[in-house]
């Protein structure tokens, strides 16, 4: 498919749903080949017939990235299929409702291993491919929650906190060897991650109740996953030059 991303090679992670599976959508309908990582492969399958369906390249590939073999065999493969790694997108994620009383210790090291070191591991697995030819970009999804957590939800917010720390530092430690790191925090947007708070089921945790309101969340307008695709795609157009270290983006009636 041409475009402007036409020759990237790409791997999204997170991309069985909401904002990885719209980046990985949108870049492949600008013209990168995608790699996409997620636990859920029927649903990656059906990802990657419909990218091709529409002229596009797609390589399905299952796995979960808190275990960091699987994560760094997610990325060998798409760099012995397509031959290289241009673009990294970290989106995978997972929210647990609940405060320091409520959630399980075993919950919050989930949540950890989830957000924070399946980035780590995904990273760690991209720069080698990436110093070797020379250059790459890493998106990492972090979240608002790293500005301004909310109540009832320590752990995401601790995990986010970590990533978009974690991501300003490798940013600074990526820069002389040409490889971009970019970190997206987005507000409140309508996913199935956004959706599992809002009707309280807050992905099924055992414990004292952790209903919308022991959260915290305000009621307030969403943005669409295609939103925040559409910025890491902007993101990853600069030119080589140019780099967006952090990029926060919220609903316009946000106040
Ligand atoms: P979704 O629940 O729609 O998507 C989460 C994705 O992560 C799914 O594709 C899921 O696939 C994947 N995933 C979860 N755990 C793992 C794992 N262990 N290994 C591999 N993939 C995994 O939520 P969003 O699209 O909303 O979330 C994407 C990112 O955006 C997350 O990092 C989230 O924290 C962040 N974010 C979301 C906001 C929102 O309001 N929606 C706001 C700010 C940030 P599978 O289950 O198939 O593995």
């Amino acid at each position: 498919m041409a475009g402007a991303l036409s020759g990237k090679v790409a791997l999204v992670t997170g991309a069985s749903s909401g904002i990885g599976e719209a980046t990985a959508l949108a870049l492949a309908g600008h013209g990168a080949t995608v790699a996409i990582l997620a636990r859920r492969r029927e649903r990656l399958d059906a990802l990657a017939a419909r990218i091709e369906a529409a002229g596009g390249e797609a390589l399905a590939l299952p796995g979960d990235v808190a275990e960091a073999g699987e994560a760094a065999r997610a990325v060998t493969a798409a760099v012995a299929r397509f031959g290289r790694l241009d673009i990294l997108v970290n989106a995978a994620g997972i929210i647990r409702a609940g405060g320091a009383e409520a959630l399980p210790a075993g919950e919050w090291r989930e949540v950890m291993d989830v957000n924070l070191m399946g980035t780590l591991h995904c990273c760690q697995a991209a720069i080698a491919p990436m110093k070797a030819q020379g250059g790459g970009q890493i998106v990492n999804i972090s979240s608002l929650a790293a500005r301004r957590p909310s109540g009832a939800l320590g752990a995401y917010a601790a995990s986010k906190f970590a990533v978009s720390g974690f991501s300003e530092s490798l940013r600074q430690e990526l820069a002389p060897a040409g490889i971009r790191v970019c970190t997206i925090e987005p507000g409140q947007t309508r996913t199935e991650l956004a959706n599992g708070l809002a009707t309280g089921n807050g992905q099924a945790t055992a414990g004292p109740a952790r209903s919308p309101t022991d959260t915290g969340l305000r009621r307030q307008e969403f943005m669409e996953a295609s939103d925040i695709a559409a910025a890491v795609c902007f993101v990853v157009s600069l030119p080589p030059r140019a780099n967006v270290a952090q990029l926060l983006i919220l609903p316009a009636a946000s106040t």
